[in-house]
């Protein structure tokens, strides 16, 4: 099984990096960028210069993986109102769960960004003791009047949800 590198290009302390660490990892959450076309390193810096007050930790393309937060600190990727994280894992999602981002669309080839971005899920399951079957969650799982990714960008490329979750499992799998 193939090993992607994992590039470290943290953002500066801001709306974006509170710099607060997190409690625990207790799970991942799966988002898209939303913006078609815009790359890993696009996004870094579009968080390095605008710091808005909503981020994720990770953003992965065709190309590359970016961790822009460290995995240790806060980063906000769901909003605190929503009740769904809590109940699940018992946690805010801001407060335990990695957030990963799928960049898609314009330039980006979708399928070497999909491998990269199940093999990144499946690489965190390993390093955190996460459970790939149970401990993986989408954005829009926890949001669901607000948030439709990454579902919708899967679903173009005919993947279900469970199909990415079965994906990953088969990576963890051959990582271990
Ligand atoms: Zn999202």
């Amino acid at each position: 099984m193939a090993r992607f590198p994992i590039e470290r290009n943290y953002i500066s302390h801001g709306n974006s990096r509170p710099g607060i660490k997190v409690p625990k990892r207790r799970f991942i959450v799966s988002h898209d960028t939303g913006n078609p076309g815009s790359t890993a390193i696009g996004n870094r810096n579009f968080f390095q210069t605008n710091q808005p007050k909503s981020s994720a930790h990770t953003f992965i393309d065709d190309k590359r993986i970016i961790e822009i937060i460290p995995l240790d600190e806060v980063a906000y990727h769901v909003r605190y109102s929503v009740p769904k994280d809590n109940e699940i894992y018992g946690y805010n999602a801001n407060s335990a769960a990695i957030g990963v981002e799928l960049c898609y669309g314009g330039n980006i080839n979708f399928w070497n960004a999909y491998t990269r971005f199940t093999w990144y899920h499946a690489y965190l399951c390993q390093l955190y003791g996460l459970n790939p079957k149970k401990d993986i969650t989408s954005h829009k799982l926890l949001d669901p009047k607000r948030k439709i990714d990454p579902l919708q960008v899967l679903k173009r490329q005919g993947i279900s949800f469970q199909q990415f979750l079965a994906d990953v499992y088969r990576m963890y799998v051959s990582l271990r």
